[in-house]
């Protein structure tokens, strides 16, 4: 295992960059941010640790990027900032979602909410869900893993053509599995950033996917016809568990930080840390390093206690009484909570 240290000073000049303009706005964090933000960047910070690089298959050594600081993030000229007339985020399902009726609303709805808060400032809608059949997309078995699969381009230009005009983006959101052409094997996600938009997938996600019971596996060799999308009748999607759901969470809010230009993160452990396989995705936190937090805090302007508060609140929720609603499955939130307290204590100490 390979632990990147970065030394502070350059860690300190990625956050506030060296250029006067923005050195001046870093002054305007009040004290307490300024410290939560820098005491996050010194060796041993109970908030924020260095990235560690487990083997080569990690993504890291696999795809050599160069580390963009804030400053390099702020001058792009090509990336998307939120404004006036595009301020909401859609997400757009797109097939089944959970395992039983009523689990599927539920399910989105906590991920918009979660959305909501971790971009906080903006609005995050749900669009009326869809089915796989109406967005009109190609769909293929794979041969390796014998599970349905959506071709991920066509599903972009199905949501280009749903886009709301007061949309900072579209994503969209699906449990069957995605494959971005037909040599390839699978893929995530894919996403046009200029055009503000992705479609994700959390089929691999679930525990078992990998699992030859796998129960997304077509039994037998089906013949499929195009355009006949009968098969998605029914089709297996994964149970709702709270380790879905936190994976889904993550996996969502980082793909939407790539929306508002924000790369690869390579100077802490980070949700915006990219990934190449279930476990190095596990590791990654569910939120973002000092250096990631200004990129977004200066392009939607929250206060950063605002945003903590309403993430906690998101997972202290007190579950509906309602017996028709299933309580959040909160579980995998719980270190997310502990620290989100210890950074609010630093932000709210006004002894300090
Ligand atoms: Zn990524
Ligand atoms: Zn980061």
């Amino acid at each position: 295992m390979e632990v990147i240290e970065h030394p502070v000073e350059k860690l300190r000049s990625a956050l506030r960059s060296t250029r006067n303009d923005l050195i001046q706005t870093y002054g305007q964090y009040s004290r307490e941010e300024r410290r939560l933000l820098e005491e996050g960047l010194l060796p041993g910070s109970p908030l924020f640790s260095p990235i560690t690089v487990h083997s080569d298959s990690d993504w890291i050594p696999s795809h050599p990027e160069s580390p963009q600081d804030f400053q390099s993030f702020y001058s792009n000229p090509y990336r998307s900032t939120p404004n006036n007339g595009h301020k909401t985020i859609y997400i757009q399902t797109i097939g089944s979602f959970g395992d039983g009726a009523g689990i599927s609303e539920q399910y989105v709805e906590w991920l918009r909410a979660y959305c909501q808060a971790f971009y906080y400032g903006l609005k995050v809608k749900l669009l009326p869900p869809v089915t796989v059949a109406s967005t009109g997309c190609s769909f293929r078995v794979n041969n390796n893993t014998h599970n349905l699969q959506l071709h991920a381009g066509e599903l972009l230009s199905f949501l280009k053509k749903k886009k709301p005009r007061d949309a900072f983006c579209i994503v969209g959101i699906t449990m069957i599995d995605l494959y971005p052409k037909d040599s390839w094997n699978f893929v995530f996600g894919q996403a046009s950033l200029t055009e503000g938009m992705g479609v994700f997938s959390f089929a691999r996600y679930d525990d078992d996917f990998y699992k030859r019971s796998y129960a997304g596996r077509l039994k037998k060799a089906i013949k499929l016809k195009p355009g006949d999308y009968s098969v998605f009748q029914g089709y297996y999607t994964p149970p709702i568990t709270s380790t879905l759901l936190f994976r889904s969470c993550k996996t969502l809010t980082h793909e939407i930080g790539h929306i508002f230009g924000v790369k690869h993160c390579l100077w802490l452990q980070c949700v915006m840390q990219g990934s190449n396989h279930l476990e190095e995705s596990d590791r990654r936190p569910p939120d973002v390093c000092p250096i990631c937090l200004r990129k977004l805090q200066s392009a939607i302007g929250f206060k950063i206690a605002d945003r903590y508060k309403a993430l906690l609140l998101w997972i202290e929720e007190a579950p509906s009484s309602s017996a028709q609603h299933l309580s959040k499955p909160t579980e995998a939130f719980q270190d997310f909570r502990h620290w989100l307290s210890k950074c609010l204590s630093i932000l709210e100490d006004e002894i300090f």
